[in-house]
């Protein structure tokens, strides 16, 4: 594949690295904060799962200025992953389904409670959506632990979530569709049932509730299922409410990579690299060409009689 292959395939892609951001998934809650104004009056923020960080750009740029001057915002990020340094945003490598994470989130607050908390996280998909659809609904429950710790009453939490789980803990449903999601995307607002302890991230169905705060939940992929066959109360018909309009850019079209006629196309480099990448060593073992090779038949035969004469 050619290094301007994908610019042309997603749009968004080549844009986030025109505009700097380090994934393409800064548009989305740009997209969301268009819509929902979400980071108005906004000076302490915790951003789950943040890596590689695009969303914590987002919010650095939004809430501290493109200069970075407004000091008085706190903006608090945690991935299992490393990060690259942000100006302006502490991170925190953790496993969110963890209570010292949480903990040490919470510490960060020194007392006081946060005005928004986004968590745009994903598991490693395994392709067995029962198993992803599970996990998947841990971290959302351990995201939603530590928003009922940190998150001040009216505050707004937003999260990715898959239309099976929001059934089991969740009422009214609005959809939302993201123009940048390549798939159908939602929006929630709570029910009561969510018990928050630090202790038990799955715990549902008490009295305490997230009843106060505003929730904006998306999802992130539909499970294979038939939703005209579903009955009862498993059949539930999803409103629709789209983010962004219709002069935005497709995220599911394919464009020239001359977007606009009077700017000539220049390939960007990816604006941030990953770090400690799991696939680094066998880069650095292919580059060297220590990396092994499948035996070609000459070479399996030379092997063999090598090994026939020991
Ligand atoms: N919002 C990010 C951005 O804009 O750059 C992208 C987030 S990426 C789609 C999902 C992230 O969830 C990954 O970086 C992954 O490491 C993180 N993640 C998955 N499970 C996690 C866990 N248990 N604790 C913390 N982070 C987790």
């Amino acid at each position: 594949m050619g290094k301007s292959s994908k610019d042309k395939r997603d749009v968004y892609y080549r844009l986030a690295k025109e505009e700097g951001w380090r994934a393409r998934s800064a548009f989305k809650l740009l997209q969301i904060n268009q819509d929902f104004n979400l980071f108005e009056g906004v000076k302490k923020v915790v951003d789950l799962c943040a890596a590689p960080g695009s969303w914590s750009q987002v919010l650095a740029r939004k809430l501290r200025g493109e200069d970075g001057k407004k000091e008085d915002v706190k903006i608090v990020a945690v991935d299992l992953q490393a990060m690259a340094p942000i100006p302006g945003v502490i991170q925190l490598q953790g496993d969110i389904t963890k209570k010292s994470t949480a903990q040490e989130i919470i510490k960060h607050f020194e007392g006081e409670q946060a005005d928004l908390v986004v968590c745009d996280g994903a598991p490693d998909v395994t392709g067995l959506h029962d198993i992803d659809e599970y996990i998947q609904a841990q971290l959302l429950l351990a995201a939603l632990n530590i928003t009922t710790h940190v998150l001040k009453k009216s505050g707004t939490f937003v999260a990715k979530i898959s239309i099976m789980f929001s059934r089991q803990i969740l009422v009214r449903i609005t959809c939302l569709a993201l123009l940048v999601s390549d798939q159908s995307s939602l929006c929630h607002h709570p029910s009561s049932g969510i018990q928050p302890s630090v202790n038990n991230s799955c715990a549902l169905n008490s009295s305490e509730t997230i009843r106060d705060r505003k929730l904006i939940l998306f999802a992130f992929y539909l499970i294979d299922l038939d939703y005209n066959n579903l009955e009862g109360p498993n059949r539930v018909i999803v409103p629709f409410l789209a983010c962004g309009d219709l002069s935005g850019y497709d995220s599911d079209k394919t464009y020239p990579l001359q977007l606009d006629p009077d700017k000539e196309y220049v390939y960007h480099p990816p604006t941030q690299g990953p770090i400690n990448p799991p696939y680094e060593q066998a880069c650095h073992l292919r580059r060297t060409d220590q990396l092994a090779k499948p035996l070609t038949t000459k070479h399996k035969k030379e092997t063999d009689l090598v090994e026939s004469k020991k």
